[in-house]
């Protein structure tokens, strides 16, 4: 267990009836983070690491962009009928599809078909109503940009967990600025501004990846670098140069997630005046 320690979760209710206590316990095991993965470039915190502060909680505003229609130049990728701009990881996606959402059912992740690279992402998701499981088992997902970076989709709504694993991360690199979950069964939108990776005619990095993000309307990443594509328990990192698109993912981590509204607008780099 080098390293990596257990936290027991003890829920003690105690029912008393004149004299007489009843004592009943509850023991679930959740992995709250790591301090054996590698150190961040940063120097001062390991990959999930176990000590690293969580953000604050912030209360998003009543609403943000819930329900935004796409502007006339976005491809909507998902309208709530059907999952013709998707497939899965063998042949057809295969995701419950149900009233205006998706839901993942433990049939692997699904992606696009089309591939992006510069782009604006609108993308609506949902944790289970039905609260189960503790730290990364409680309503996992995930979008991953370029099927490469992961913005992670978890329940961190009272739900601690490691600090780069929460809701909102860049999984395993950056934590959210705050945590600005809303309560399981509540939509919930994520605007994404990525910026591709850059290489140059060596076929070196020039410039990494980039990605601002919002959460219900809170800005949880401001033109955050990414060390290169998601691990667990590993070190980010650009090995060979990276097809310059890529399509959107979806993370089947085998809870009941939700998504809805989907849609994009492929972006080019702003000219400098
Ligand atoms: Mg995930």
């Amino acid at each position: 267990m080098s390293g990596m320690r257990k936290i027991l979760i003890i829920s003690v209710v105690m029912a008393t009836a004149g004299l007489a206590g009843v004592v009943v316990q509850t023991l679930a095991e959740a992995v709250l983070g790591y301090t054996d993965t590698p150190m961040l470039p940063s120097g001062k915190w390991h990959v999930h690491d176990l000590n690293r502060p969580r953000p604050p909680v912030v209360t998003p505003g009543a609403s943000f962009s819930q329900g935004a229609a796409a502007a006339s130049d976005a491809m909507v990728l998902f309208d709530g009928t059907d999952l013709s701009k998707w497939e899965g990881e063998k042949g057809a996606a295969k995701w419950t599809v149900r009233e205006d959402y998706m839901e993942a059912n433990k049939t692997g992740y699904i992606h696009t078909k089309e591939k992006f690279g510069d782009m604006q992402l609108h993308v609506e998701f949902a944790e289970p109503e039905k609260v189960e499981g503790d730290s990364q088992e409680r309503g996992n997902s995930g979008v991953f940009l370029q099927y490469a970076y992961e913005v992670q989709v978890l329940d961190s709504y009272d739900n601690p967990t490691y600090a780069d694993g929460q809701c909102g991360a860049l999984y395993g690199q950056s934590p959210p600025m705050a945590n600005a979950c809303r309560k399981p069964g509540e939509w919930q939108s994520y605007d994404i501004i990525f910026e591709a990776a850059r290489w140059n005619e060596n076929h070196e990095l020039a410039r990494p990846a980039i990605v601002t993000v919002f959460q219900n309307g809170v800005l949880i990443h401001y033109k955050q670098p990414l060390l290169g594509p998601t691990g667990h328990r590993t070190l980010g990192h650009y090995g060979k140069e990276l097809p310059a698109t890529g399509p959107i993912a979806l993370q089947d981590h085998g809870n009941p997630v939700r998504f809805r509204n989907i849609w994009v607008r492929k972006i080019t780099e702003e000219e400098r005046p």
